[in-house]
């Protein structure tokens, strides 16, 4: 249990012996300065010295290494957690937003075929102070950077859908308590239908992107086998309910991997089924990014020309696609790589 575990409720309880405004003083200084109890000048020096000294208030992640690339726009942390367990989290600066891309699962149990932190299994659901305390520490650097961090994708390790409860209520802390605009909260998932309609009932309108990569059954079976138990027909269903009750544009994740889906009839078949969804599913394209996993089944990104075919393809057929830009590459930050690794260990990676 750490300090980003405690709701208003808990921290109110664990402050029970202190008049209510010194809790007020305690939420504002760690969730809108993102300072450390013993940091918060409001607080009586007995009250912070306490703070110090206890458990439940101690922080969750322990920042173990940090790796620049991007000529300092991409910075990627690897985090122990309290049972030695480590995570990643990647803080990209951009000219309009600050971005951080954080983890909800030590490993994945999702089996994603072209996915780094697929190959690592699962070890175990992240809890809320690990994932709120993630955008803490990414805020906090980008204050110190003179910077404001805007937007917060979970698209790190891990399906955040698979972790659905803590998932939920970290998002409720990072925009009703920390402030961030919900528009600006992306979550991606590879189509856990049961989390999308939980997601539905929430009072949260994030954006939802889904990893889909294929726009068949058979071919997307064999690269996110969740498929076989969500197969995509109901996924556009989970998606078209999502979309009615939010009013939020879904997007598709489309990781171009050569030779696998970078056909015209493969541009036909997701131009169809971004098509069910009105308005239409927008297209992000991410061109493979380069893994010891992916690279060992033969996956590799297209040709750039071919990436440029593959999206002038959709334009043509009616949908909006975006080739997203690759970051931190070299660093083992892009998508599709975070595994708790480093390019000098492996080029292991992730997904999206
Ligand atoms: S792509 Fe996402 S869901 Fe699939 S194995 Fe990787 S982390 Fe898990």
């Amino acid at each position: 249990m750490g300090l980003y575990d405690l709701d208003r409720d808990g921290l109110t309880n664990a402050l029970s012996d202190y008049p209510k405004y010194r809790v007020n003083q305690l939420i504002h200084g760690i969730y809108a300065n993102f300072l450390s109890p013993q940091e918060i000048s409001e607080l009586p020096s007995a009250l912070r010295q306490e703070l110090a000294s206890r458990e439940d208030f101690q922080p969750s992640l322990r920042e173990d290494t940090r790796r620049v690339s991007d000529r300092g726009l991409t910075t990627k942390y690897l985090f122990s957690l309290s049972d030695g367990r480590q995570i990643e989290s990647v803080l990209m600066y951009g000219p309009k937003s600050t971005t951080v891309c954080i983890s909800s699962q030590a490993g994945c149990a999702m089996a994603c075929k072209f996915c780094a932190t697929g190959d690592l299994g699962f070890s175990r659901h992240l809890g809320v102070g690990e994932i709120v305390e993630q955008v803490i520490t990414a805020a906090r650097e980008a204050k110190s950077n003179g910077s404001r961090l805007d937007h917060v994708v979970y698209m790190g390790m891990g399906e955040p859908l698979a972790n659905c409860g803590p998932v939920i209520e970290s998002l409720h802390r990072i925009i009703e308590v920390m402030g961030l605009s919900a528009r600006k909260v992306t979550l991606s998932t590879v189509g856990i239908v049961p989390g999308i309609k939980r997601l539905a009932k929430e009072e949260l309108a994030i954006n939802l992107a889904v990893s889909l990569h294929a726009a068949n059954d058979d071919l997307r079976s064999a690269l996110v086998p969740i498929n076989k138990t969500y197969p995509i027909a109901i996924l556009m269903e989970a998606c078209a309910h999502y979309l009615s009750v939010k009013n939020r544009r879904i997007s598709f994740e489309w990781a171009l991997m050569s030779g696998v889906n970078d056909s015209e009839q493969d541009a036909k078949e997701l131009a169809k089924l971004a098509k069910t969804l009105y308005p239409a599913a927008h297209v992000n394209l991410i061109p493979l990014n380069p893994t010891t996993g992916a690279m060992g089944k033969g996956l590799l990104a297209p040709s750039k020309e071919k990436i440029n075919l593959f999206s002038s393809m959709l334009s043509e057929l009616g949908v909006n696609a975006t080739v997203r830009r690759t970051r931190g590459q070299e660093i083992a930050a892009a998508c599709g790589q975070l595994a708790g690794s480093t390019p000098e260990d492996s080029l292991h990676s992730k997904n999206l």
